[in-house]
């Protein structure tokens, strides 16, 4: 591991003592009273506030909030000055393939106990479920069941679909398709809708159109499989995706579909600015006119090349090579800070990364969550109104696998962040995307502490559907 330690929360975290750990001790007594953790002096968010109490985590790694003074506790953490939050869900996390150890690290040292990969997934969750459970992980994970997969699997839309429900069965969280990139018919979008509107699952979409001309096409086309299916509908990257050019418009056409009483949501990334691999659809012929862009706007993730005709054809011909789009592309003020005042909008990463280093991401990989806490904070939209964009909102969205997840509430799962609200940052950009979020103490995982100025513990479970 070769990133830096986050000076200010090494600092904060260990030289002045706020922590007071004891790390690998046993816990003390055993007794039934007996607490693994007590959080103390911090202003915790609970049920939806922030208020000034202390927290409790038991051996089982479930959360203890009455009784913690007569208690006997092992390891006491002073939380002051510090806010303690429900551990972020990340519903549209993505390893991309990468190593998921280096991906879990970057997650944990943003904020993150639970990372889902809705915006894909994999063909057959099950196995996945099978072969993740004998490896050990820093956060929860789960997955959606991927259409992209199961298409390339099968020809038929019949044993397309009854694929779409074996992954169902084997835990997937969703079902998930990118228009964009691998288009299909509304007819055989809408087969698949039906099946996870009678699992009680999400769809969630990447949509059709991203450019200026045809963005909003892509919008009424997701209300519309909403209102056909009865599924929940998830847009993903809202401001990437259907609300970059014409967000209002974007987000009227949403506020009218809930007025129907249909299910819809999205979710943004806190940047402004979106990067993708040169390769992908986005970029054939046509990206100047569909983006207002030229060759020279193009940056090269991870070393700052601007790209000419000449480099990009090369580039596009080699295959691994991304580039990141002018901070700017996206005005985040409509296209991130609009959405998000909406109660449907929710913030999802769109990304991890394969290494620590190199060019392999978009700086949201490692810090869309502490880069969100921090524009909440300046920008005016609050620090509790961002905890429960953060952590409400995606529990909504899953639903029944993350019930006892989420929230600081007595007997809920210990999946638990506590940061700094004056050192909460990400310094990643497109140049140095892969960066630890800073002002994050120390990470709760299952009761485990797993993170605390650096990766400890790897306590994270599968998180299922079916
Ligand atoms: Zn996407």
């Amino acid at each position: 591991m070769s990133a830096p330690l986050p000076r200010r929360s090494v600092l904060s975290a260990l030289g002045a003592g706020a922590l007071c750990l004891a790390v690998g001790t046993a816990f003390a007594g055993g007794s039934p009273a007996g607490l693994a953790w007590r959080l103390r002096g911090g202003r915790v968010f609970v049920q939806g506030r922030l208020e000034d109490r202390d927290v409790g985590i038991d051996a089982d790694g479930r959360i203890v909030l009455d009784g913690l003074t007569a208690a006997t506790v092992a390891e006491v953490v002073d939380c002051a000055g510090r806010i303690v939050a429900p551990g972020f869900i990340d519903a549209l996390a993505d390893r991309a393939g990468g190593d998921s150890r280096v991906y879990e690290e970057y997650k944990l040292a943003d904020g993150v106990t639970t990372a889902l990969e809705l915006h894909g997934g994999v063909a057959d969750p099950g196995a996945y479920h099978f072969g993740e459970t004998r490896r050990p992980h820093r956060i929860n994970h789960g997955v959606g069941a991927k259409v992209m997969a199961v298409r390339a699997l099968y020809a038929s839309i019949d044993a397309r679909s009854r694929q779409i429900e074996r992954a169902l069965d084997g835990g997937a969280l969703s079902v998930s398709h990118s228009i964009e990139y691998q288009p299909v018919g509304f007819p055989e979008l809408l087969t698949y809708a039906r099946i996870a509107a009678r699992r009680a699952r999400p769809v969630v979409l990447h949509l059709r159109y991203s450019s200026a001309a045809l963005e909003l096409e892509g919008v009424r086309e997701a209300v519309r499989l909403a209102r056909e299916s009865g599924a929940h509908v998830h847009i993903a990257h809202l401001n990437s995706t259907g609300g970059t050019f014409a967000p209002e418009a974007a987000l009227d056409l949403l506020r009218a579909g809930l007025a129907e009483g249909l299910a819809l949501t999205c979710c943004v990334y806190p940047y402004g600015f979106w990067a993708t691999y040169l390769r992908s659809r986005r970029f054939d012929p046509g990206w100047r006119e569909r983006y207002g862009l030229d060759f020279a706007d193009l940056e090269v993730v991870g070393t700052g090349e601007r790209l000419t005709a000449r480099s990009f054809a090369h580039y596009r011909q080699s295959g691994s090579v991304i580039v990141a789009v002018p901070d700017g592309t996206m005005d985040i003020r409509r296209t991130v800070d609009l959405p998000l005042r909406e109660p449907f909008c929710l913030v999802g990463s769109d990304g991890g990364m394969k290494r620590a280093s190199g060019p392999n991401t978009h700086p949201r990989g490692s810090g869309t969550f502490a880069t969100a806490l921090r524009r909440a904070i300046d920008t005016g939209l609050g620090l509790e109104y961002m905890l429960g964009v953060l952590t409400e909102r995606p529990r909504a969205l899953i639903g029944r696998p993350l019930e006892d997840r989420g929230r600081i509430a007595a007997g809920a799962r210990a999946d638990v962040v506590v940061f700094d609200p004056m050192a909460i940052r990400n310094l990643g950009t497109a140049a140095k995307p892969v960066m630890r979020s800073e002002g994050i103490d120390a990470v709760f995982v299952n009761g485990r502490l797993a993170y605390r100025a650096g990766v400890l513990d790897a306590a994270g479970v599968g998180i299922r559907g079916g």
